[in-house]
């Protein structure tokens, strides 16, 4: 049984506690897939020096989000962690990976598993992003974890394809034109299996320099595509522009 893999929207740390169309396919997505045995997320909030991971049983929740209503910070995600998955990570990513428990899971985790898995009942590990590492590094990175798939781990990059907070309209329903471009974009080079454009993403010229500024947020997609294979039936979900300058679209791979 292989593992499908997710790239998920994850949006305002708000979804956390909201319900609403994004939520709810999330919800869907938790009650379709087969059990997983692990999960793996990549979240766009673990932006390190070097590719960290942690091997506690009970990983930290980290809040890692200003400004939000008492009750977000109230939220208990409480799922344990893998040191097994941890330790295959090790073997794989060797001397590259860092264990460090002083992160944990944080809000691009918890603000989707919190609707995927409410019971908090499979164990998760979260790997970060080297912030020094290019493009095409994460991509190999999730290449290298691909096989955890035949091992029934879910690997989930959690971001946003297109995340600009300095361009961000609170009001605005929709996307700028420049959003629905990128987003669009990634899009059919992902249904057409065109990796190259996707890891290379700043060919595409105006949209890709104001879909974002840092890619953070982007990369979790590279993990997300390096697992896949071409055997995989794509899904896309979520699609959608909002608040003019974030993409919540997911995608599924197998
Ligand atoms: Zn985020």
């Amino acid at each position: 049984m292989k593992m499908p893999v997710l790239f998920i929207g994850h949006g305002s740390p708000m979804n956390a506690i909201e319900e609403n169309e994004f939520t709810e396919t999330w919800k869907v997505l938790g009650k379709n897939l087969p059990r997983a045995k692990a999960i793996l997320t990549i979240s766009a909030h673990w932006y390190s020096e070097g590719t960290r991971t942690s091997d506690s049983n009970n990983p930290r929740m980290i809040y890692d989000m200003y400004g939000f209503p008492k009750e977000l910070y109230e939220l208990k995600y409480l799922a344990k962690g893998s040191p097994e998955l941890s330790s295959q990570l090790e073997r794989v990513l060797g001397e590259r990976l860092i264990i460090d428990n002083g992160w944990g899971i944080d809000h691009g985790t918890w603000s989707v598993l919190s609707h995927m898995y409410p019971e908090a009942d499979i164990p998760v590990v979260q790997l970060s992003i080297n912030h020094q590492a290019p493009a095409k590094e994460h991509y190999e990175i999730g290449k290298a974890l691909r096989f955890l798939r035949e091992e029934g781990v879910l690997i989930l990059g959690s971001g946003n394809i297109v995340h600009n907070l300095s361009l961000i309209n609170w009001q605005m329903e929709g996307g700028y034109p420049f959003a629905h471009d990128f987003d669009e974009y990634i899009k059919s080079n992902i249904l057409d299996r065109n990796h190259d454009a996707v890891i290379y993403h700043e060919r595409t010229g105006e949209s890709a320099e104001k879909a974002f500024y840092t890619p953070d947020h982007y990369f979790p997609l590279l993990y997300a595509l390096g697992a896949s294979d071409l055997s995989d039936e794509i899904e896309v979900f979520n699609e959608k522009c909002l608040m003019g300058s974030m993409s919540m679209t997911g995608y599924r791979f197998g």
